[in-house]
């Protein structure tokens, strides 16, 4: 078997080169080729020498993940489900904004932490994705997004780890590929514009700050242990104190001087004034001096058999307001994409019953079915 090449970031390259006798410049000439350029062909990289793409040839290969389908949306956000092999999809979403693109990617099929409100948690754990399957994603969508508006330049400026799964959970495959975000020979991406959102694995939490800060997001979605026990499971491992504590140590190492605390908006259960008024509370005084934070509320993006419902548009105002007047910067999550399914927590990429996806793909509009070679063997 070869090695996929998406696999490594510049330093794993580099050892990868080695043992083909090959010095660390000619690694990051190929790591170059591969993430700058799109290359997915040895052939292409016209300044490696012939011999070297044939011993290239014979260990390596740079392959991506199959397309099996693609989705635009009437508001321009773009959604791909990537066959992950045995019945398992996982998808990633481009959301263009007018100064900014952002992609956001998926770190397992499925998740084994299981939210009550999120549809990948409902349909349970497959597997974590490798390196390389993570990084393929953004891979696929740069390139591709590059030759669809015919540009030469970047076009995704952010990242974010809020698609399918938990990547904390996926921590060995997750820091290579944050790597190569950031990596200038690879996307070049800021630390801030690489986003970490996590159901709060608080020792991970902690390797993340040390290893690779980024920007992180918590999600929180209660302000009281007995509700995010029942909301978010893994609370009952490491409760609201230890996570908030986590998010404090974080941020001596961050590149950003605030946590993203990200609320899902639900109905009778989470957006009453009394939930308002417990969470200014929790992080102004959490440890005697709060955490540093701003608050993105989430309105509830509904499936079927959640048994939950969406706050109505005046509760996620008036909810917004009291936050806000409490000195918390707190923005509302805009939905994009709801007529295609991107929005969050309807990433639901289980194709295992293939019927019922396709019954649900023919729904849609705009639906472009691409051959499986797009994701595009070397
Ligand atoms: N597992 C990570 C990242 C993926 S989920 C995490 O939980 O943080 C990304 C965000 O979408 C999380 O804040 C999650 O709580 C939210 N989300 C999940 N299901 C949702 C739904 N049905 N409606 C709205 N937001 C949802
Ligand atoms: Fe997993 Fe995040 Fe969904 Fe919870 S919200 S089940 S952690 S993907």
């Amino acid at each position: 078997m070869t090695a996929n090449l998406l696999d490594f970031d510049l330093d794993g390259l580099a050892a990868f080169c080695e043992t083909l006798g090959e010095k660390r410049f000619r690694a990051t000439q190929l790591y170059r080729w591969i993430h700058q350029r799109g290359a997915c062909n040895f052939d292409e990289m016209s300044d490696l020498a012939k011999s070297l793409r044939a011993k290239l040839h014979a260990v390596a290969r740079i392959e991506g993940l199959p397309v099996i389908s693609q989705h635009e949306s009437a508001d321009g956000t773009i959604k791909w489900l990537f066959d992950v092999g045995q019945g398992n999809a996982v998808e990633a979403v481009f959301i263009p904004e007018d100064d900014r693109g952002t992609l956001c990617v998926s770190s397992q099929a499925g998740c084994a932490v299981g939210c009550r409100f999120c549809s990948t948690g409902h349909q349970g754990f497959a597997r974590n994705l490798s390196t390389g399957e993570i990084v393929a994603q953004l891979w696929f969508a740069e390139h591709f997004l590059r030759r669809h508006l015919q540009t030469q330049d970047r076009v995704i400026s952010n990242v974010v780890m809020m698609g399918m799964g938990e990547p904390l959970q996926n921590y060995a495959a997750l820091v290579p590929a944050l790597r190569t975000m950031l990596d200038d020979h690879g996307y070049g991406l800021s630390r801030r514009r690489v986003t970490v959102s996590t159901s709060g694995v608080v020792p991970m939490m902690d390797r993340l700050g040390l290893d690779c800060p980024v920007a992180l997001a918590v999600s929180l979605h209660a302000p009281a242990d007995a509700l995010r026990d029942n909301l978010v499971p893994i609370n009952r491992k490491y409760p609201l104190s230890e996570l908030l504590d986590a998010c404090n140590r974080y941020l001596e190492h961050a590149p950003r001087d605030f946590i993203t605390f990200e609320y899902c908006m639900l109905e009778g259960v989470n957006d009453q004034p009394e939930h308002a008024a417990l969470l200014i509370d929790l992080v102004r005084r959490h440890g005697g001096s709060g955490v540093p934070c701003k608050f993105n509320l989430i309105p509830f993006n509904p499936f079927p058999q959640s048994g939950l419902r969406r706050s109505s548009q005046a509760q996620v105002q008036a909810f917004a307001k009291l936050l806000s007047d409490a000195g918390i910067v707190t923005t509302v999550r805009k939905t994009r994409g709801d007529d295609i399914d991107a929005a969050c927590g309807q990433l639901a990429g289980d194709v295992r019953d293939r019927t019922r996806v396709e019954v649900r793909i023919a729904r849609q509009r705009s639906v472009v079915v691409l051959p499986a070679s797009v994701g595009g063997a070397a």
